[in-house]
């Protein structure tokens, strides 16, 4: 068996494992960095984000032609080359795994490809396509991420079911589609199929989609994908799915008339459970609780000194973003500098036509802590740059402190909310008040302006929306 001693070993290459795998090496570590893919990328690069995001740009840009008609342009309906279309997502993820690993290269961390298994709290044995080769180390970063949710009622082995891996391959554009689970994959993939041609239908179990987000931010999606698909049945639960000649014949249970329907295609998207199933974890002294999740300390250290967890599998969010910067924690820890897992603000987005985006604390949050707050809403029917792009339908919100006008939180629904809430975050993470976002100088038109006046609705002096501050 071949052998690699190493100072840090990271298991899983996506979002959070290349993250600490890559600033370890900035800090002079030497690393190993392990994944079964050919380059690192993780859910995130090949199956996750980044394909979901470049089919996203695509129906945007599908659905932009058909709106241009209102404003005079008429182009014809568009043709979809679903082959064609299935390369150009797939030259993306390509592009950005190649580059990552290329990446690796010039750090000189050195990539494994193949499948762990831990053999204690210093050493593992990589299994790749060349043999096994047994790596020692003196910590390891565990990034193993998560995978979608199974739940036993929608089993069935079947190509007409589909979790978001297999949506993003993009088998075909079904007739008709529905997305089991009103969340972040669901509309973001119901949004792509809807666009190209297909019927789409969502089932959510609670009252209303996305049941993270505050409700009046995704009452401006929701208007929007009520237009866009053809039905959305919420407080319903499929309880049984069963395969026939034309299609899957799935049985519903809940507010809904139709109990028992027929559609091409099924996605399931009702969440993910984090890997930790990781072989030979239990040769360690690592712990995981009730929901799968390894448990951490706040430098994201396990109950075995050695070994670390970052990511998905060390709990929520489970978004790239939180991952990378767990690693970075992770790494200052283990190279001995002072640093906490600490966020007051991880972005959410829904990267939805319109899309939703927070940060901080919500007014759901707010509501269910008893936490006293103020909200300052600027409607994007006021702001010009909104108007000039057709696409009036957002809102922008901050969640003030009373006492003393800090920012808590901001929520954006709308065109680039994805792009905006970056202000919010900063806005929290510094402190800010709402004089400070009021007297910061946003560039005019621009959707951005609308932090600028949301803090200006707070002292009841908007420019461009009248409404004096209660006495
Ligand atoms: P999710 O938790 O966002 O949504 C799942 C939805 O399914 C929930 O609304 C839930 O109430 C519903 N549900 C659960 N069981 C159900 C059932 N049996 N029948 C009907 N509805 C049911 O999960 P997801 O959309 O699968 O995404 C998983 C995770 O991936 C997210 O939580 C997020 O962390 C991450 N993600 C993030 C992004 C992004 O940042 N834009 C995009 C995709 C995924």
């Amino acid at each position: 068996m071949a052998r690699e001693t190493t100072q840090l070993a990271v298991l899983g290459a996506g979002p959070g494992g290349y993250a600490a795998a890559f600033y370890a090496a900035d800090l002079g570590m030497q690393v190993a960095l392990i994944d079964e893919e050919k380059n690192p990328g993780g859910v995130c690069l090949y199956r996750g984000c980044i394909p979901s995001k470049a089919l996203l740009h695509v129906a945007k840009v599908v659905d932009e032609a058909r709106h241009a008609a209102a404003w005079g342009v008429t182009f014809g309906d568009p043709a979809i080359d679903v082959g064609r279309l299935r390369a150009y997502k797939q030259g993306v993820v390509d592009k950005l795994t190649g580059g990552v690993g290329q990446v690796a290269r010039l750090r000189k961390v050195k990539y494994l490809q193949g499948r762990a298994t831990l053999t204690g709290p210093r050493s593992m044995v990589v299994a790749g396509s060349g043999g096994d080769t047994e790596v020692q180390f003196e910590h390891c970063v565990l990034a193993t991420g998560s995978h979608p949710t199974r739940v036993p009622s929608l089993a069935l082995a079947s190509p007409r079911m589909l979790d978001s891996t297999t949506a993003l391959e993009l088998p075909d554009v079904p007739g008709r589609l529905l997305v089991v689970g009103g969340g972040y994959i669901g509309l973001e993939l119901g949004t792509v199929y809807a666009t190209l041609g297909s019927r789409v239908s969502v089932v959510e179990m609670t009252g209303g989609l996305l049941p993270g987000a505050d409700r009046d931010l995704v009452q401006v999606l929701q208007k929007r994908l009520e237009q866009l698909f053809a039905a959305i049945m919420l407080n319903t639960k499929v309880v049984g799915v069963s395969e026939e000649a034309n299609g899957i014949r799935v049985t519903l249970e809940g507010d809904v008339t139709s109990k028992e329907q027929v559609f091409d295609r099924v996605l399931v998207a009702v969440g993910r459970r984090p890997n930790s199933k990781i072989p030979g974890l239990d040769s360690t002294r690592v712990k995981v609780d009730a929901r799968g999740f390894i448990e951490t300390d706040g430098q994201r250290r396990t109950a075995e000194p050695t070994l670390f967890a970052i990511g998905d599998v060390a709990g929520e969010p489970m978004l790239a973003h939180k991952a990378s910067h767990e690693a970075r924690v992770a790494i200052d820890a283990i190279a001995g500098h002072r640093a906490v897992f600490e966020p007051l603000a991880i972005p959410a987005v829904v990267f939805t036509d319109p899309e939703i985006a927070w940060c901080g604390l919500t007014e759901m949050q707010a509501m269910e802590q008893g936490t006293s707050i103020d909200v300052a809403k600027f409607p994007w029917g006021a702001l010009s740059r909104a108007i000039t792009v057709d696409r009036p339908e957002g809102l922008t919100k901050l969640v003030f402190d009373p006492k003393d006008g800090r920012v808590l939180g901001v929520g954006i629904a709308g065109s680039g909310a994805g792009e905006l809430i970056a202000e919010g975050v900063l806005a929290v993470e510094m402190g800010a008040t709402a004089e400070d976002v009021k007297l910061t100088i946003h560039p005019h038109p621009t959707l951005s302006e609308s932090l600028m006046e949301s803090a200006e609705v707070f002292f009841g002096q908007s420019t461009h929306v009248y409404k004096p501050k209660r006495k």
